[in-house]
């Protein structure tokens, strides 16, 4: 049976480092966070990045604006949030209504300020291995990677996604780890022959439970990103493969949360494995914690 790997024990580690070095500091670190639209599950994704800062007492400004907001609105945001000093770190919650060249936003983000490392200035830093804010989710992953005493020098990983948010910072992060990587996506032949050489693997999909026993190497370490809701019965049936202790939870909540690996073949198989919820999720908002802070540091010559 898999060793579980604890996000939330990892993420309060993370977060309980970052303490002292907020107190240290001659100003506290703020963070901005810029919502458009009122997508629920966005909605709750930065309220409770929004309850984190206060936590840790951190500044946080919350900019809510309607779905009619246009590119050039949204951009003159981001360039009054640029200029003010007390903000240390910009997010624009992805994603944004389709109206608005999202692309164009996250370039007009100052890449010191960049605290999702999505700015092209810092993807090309994490491309050559120059130091700044790297993209929260991998990096996520790295400290329970590395937190967790796994060793990745050396060791074949397979990422499964190519998206520049996950997929592909992730197999960056790994490669300058000393890692052998192979990044997997819809294209790819014979992915189960490719999951099969992973000593650790990735998945980054957005399909539950769609990495399955004939993927998954035995006593690999899985590590699973994707987050899926499940609100049909008869799809948490087939996920669950009628396991009536499993299926009563589902029953009793009418929802489940199942990443992109089945969580069944994983326990089953891998060496180590982190379960969703409570594995990669916790790790992305402290890392945007970690990032915040960093970021603040820097601009404040610490
Ligand atoms: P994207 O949709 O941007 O990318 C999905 C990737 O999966 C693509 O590269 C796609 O390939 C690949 N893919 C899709 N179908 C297949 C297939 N059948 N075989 C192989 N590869 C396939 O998703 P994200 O990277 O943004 O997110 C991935 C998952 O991670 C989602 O479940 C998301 O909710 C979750 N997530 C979790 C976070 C966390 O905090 N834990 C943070 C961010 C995301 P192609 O490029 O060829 O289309």
């Amino acid at each position: 049976m898999a060793q579980i790997l604890d996000g939330k024990l990892v993420r309060d580690e993370i977060l309980a480092e970052l303490e002292p070095r907020i107190a240290a500091l001659p100003r506290r670190p703020g963070l901005a966070v810029v919502l458009v639209g009122g997508d629920p599950a966005s909605e709750v994704y930065v309220n409770s990045k929004i309850k984190t800062c206060a936590s840790l007492g951190l500044v946080s400004e919350k900019i809510l604006r309607p779905e009619t907001t246009t590119t050039a609105e949204l951009l003159a945001i981001i360039d009054e949030l640029n200029g003010n000093e007390a903000i240390d770190g910009i997010l624009v919650q992805m994603p944004v209504p389709p109206h608005i060249d999202s692309r164009q936003v996250l370039e007009r983000i100052a890449p010191d300020k960049d605290i999702d490392g999505f700015h092209p200035v810092n993807v090309g830093r994490l491309s050559i291995g120059l130091p700044g804010p790297r993209p929260c989710t991998p990096a996520g992953v790295m400290e329970l990677l590395r937190r967790t005493g796994i060793e990745v020098a050396g060791k074949r990983a397979v990422v499964v996604g190519r998206s520049d948010i996950v997929g592909k910072p992730m197999a960056m992060l790994l490669l300058h780890a000393h890692a052998t990587v192979t990044i997997c996506h819809s294209r790819t032949v014979d992915l189960a022959a490719e999951c099969q050489r992973a000593e650790i693997l990735v998945g980054a999909i957005g399909r539950p439970a769609f990495l399955t026993a004939e993927h998954i190497r035995p006593g690999a370490v899985v590590i699973d990103v994707g987050i899926n809701r499940i609100t049909e019965r008869s799809e948490a049936a087939a996920i669950l493969r009628n396991e009536a202790n499993l299926l009563a939870e589902f029953d009793r909540k009418g929802k489940m949360l199942v990443g992109d690996t089945h969580p069944l073949d994983a326990m089953a198989l891998a060496g180590a494995w982190t379960p969703v919820p409570g594995g990669v999720g916790p790790l992305t908002i402290a890392m945007l914690m970690s990032n915040t802070v960093e970021a603040a540091e820097r601009r404040q010559g610490c």
